[in-house]
């Protein structure tokens, strides 16, 4: 595929998100703000479905990991102990013609600017924690930081959860939630923000039986892309090597997917070691070992995290699923999202607007939504009704005719093969169940 198709084809997710509703500019009518996104009515439901996805098959439907939702702001001396004030930083270079600013390890060739040619400054380090105050005095002791990620506030509450949960090691602590960083190249929409949702989790294991874990780990995260809907052969593991390993881990893997504008990270992997406990144990003077009462052995648990992204997973979904067809003379445009993270799970038609079908069509809608995102729609043809539900994803389109007024039926349209059942009123709740459970991995 040309550079020009594929820029094609984020240009006509964009203009698909905004059209429908699944994502916003922020602060549009002011003329937007760079890399600052909104969800919209679609959107919000869909991230909610990814979000509950993630948390059924990491908390609910296990029996070893807790959830937990920490506060954004945390002492700064959590970012002393994390290493994020001295280290979380990336390479900055500019352009000293168009003043360009660059990530020095995204340049092609070193000292030339990407974009003129012109010659790029010496690099500088730059933090990418946002810096604010806490309280009414701007000075350096009220400096607060807004979280670069939500594992931290994981780490500060291990002995927290495992008391109160009463858990023995291995167990792990799951959190979705805001994480913020001040990226010198946000772009490519909703993939590279300076505001995003992370989905963390942190498993605590016995040093010793985390090379087992991290291989388990792994392979359930995979897993979780694979029920997705996402086409596998787009997804990989990258191994990090020596020079990409974070100072903390002795191993990490990334799942990435092949996105029209490059194969990138969609979730990183990592073992931990001991390294966040025992910096958190060193800074906060508090004990933070675990003892294990089996063999009476005392020691820091290892970690292995998984950290995913919300808002970089929503966005493969919409690229991954996103077809054309040519059809009828005309073209139609299908979101093939896997039925659980469709934002509407059924579309309620009826196929006139007389003869008593509003009213049945409101009935059936009206006990779906007990359930589910369902959405009524009376207005034009039929077949433009099936359109703009294909268009948003939409699994189920139901639609009541004159037959259903004699006999207690409806058609039942499935999204991807166009493929119409009949089925009995009182079947459709059990329909609709069964095709958007959320799968377990
Ligand atoms: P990258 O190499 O893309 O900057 P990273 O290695 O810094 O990512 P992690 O710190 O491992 O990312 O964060 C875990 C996950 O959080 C990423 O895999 C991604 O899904 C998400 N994420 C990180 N930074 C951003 C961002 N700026 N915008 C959106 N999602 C992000």
């Amino acid at each position: 595929m040309s550079a020009n198709m594929e820029s094609t084809i984020m240009e006509k997710i964009v203009s698909l998100c905004k059209r429908k509703g699944f994502i916003f500019q922020s602060s549009e009518i002011y003329g937007g703000i760079t890399s600052c996104y909104d969800y919209g009515p679609l959107g919000v439901e869909m991230k909610k479905n990814i979000k509950d996805y993630w948390w059924k098959n990491m908390v609910q439907y296990r029996s070893d990991i807790e959830g937990l939702d920490a506060a954004i702001l945390m002492h700064p001396r959590v970012w002393e102990a994390s290493g994020h004030i001295a280290g979380f930083t990336d390479p900055l270079v500019d352009c000293k013609k168009c003043k360009h600013r660059f990530r020095a390890d995204q340049v092609d060739t070193p000292g030339v600017c990407p974009d003129c040619g012109g010659e790029l400054t010496a690099e500088r380090q730059f933090n990418l924690m946002f810096k604010t105050f806490m309280g009414p005095v701007e000075d350096a002791a009220a400096i607060v930081y807004l979280r670069p990620e939500t594992a931290q506030g994981i780490y500060v509450n291990f002995l927290n959860v495992q008391q109160a949960a009463r858990r023995k090691i291995p167990f792990g602590i799951a959190q979705i939630g805001k994480a913020f960083r001040n990226e010198i190249t946000p772009g490519n929409f909703t993939f590279r923000t300076r505001e995003f949702e992370q989905m963390e989790m942190q498993f605590f294991v016995k040093p010793g039986t985390d090379k087992e874990w991290f291989e388990y780990w792994k392979e359930r995260r995979i897993q979780w892309y694979y029920k997705l809907g996402i086409d596998k052969d787009k997804l990989r593991f990258h191994q990090h090597n020596e020079k990409e390993l974070a100072h903390y881990a002795t191993a990490a893997y990334d799942i990435e997917y092949q996105f029209p504008f490059g194969t990138m990270e969609l979730e990183g992997i990592h073992n931990r070691t001991d390294f966040d406990l025992t910096k958190h144990k060193e800074y906060s003077g508090k004990e933070l070992s675990y003892f294990e009462e089996a063999t009476k052995e005392r020691f820091i648990p290892y970690i292995i995290e998984t950290s995913a992204g919300c808002d970089r997973t929503l966005l493969t979904t919409l690229i991954d699923s996103y077809e054309e067809q040519e059809l009828d003379n005309d073209t139609r445009i299908v979101l093939h999202l896997a039925p659980h993270i469709a934002p509407i799970k059924a579309a309620v038609f009826p196929l006139v607007k007389r003869d008593g079908m509003p009213e049945l069509a409101h009935k059936i809608v009206d006990s779906l939504r007990l359930n589910y995102m369902v959405f009524y729609d009376e207005s034009g043809a039929v077949g433009r009704r099936y359109r703009r539900q294909d268009e948003v994803g939409t699994p189920f389109c139901i639609t009541v005719d004159s037959q259903s007024l004699d006999d207690q039926t409806v058609t039942i349209r499935d999204r991807d093969t166009m493929q119409q059942d009949r089925i009995s009123l009182d079947k459709i709740a059990q329909y609709i169940a069964e095709k958007v459970a959320v799968p377990q991995i």
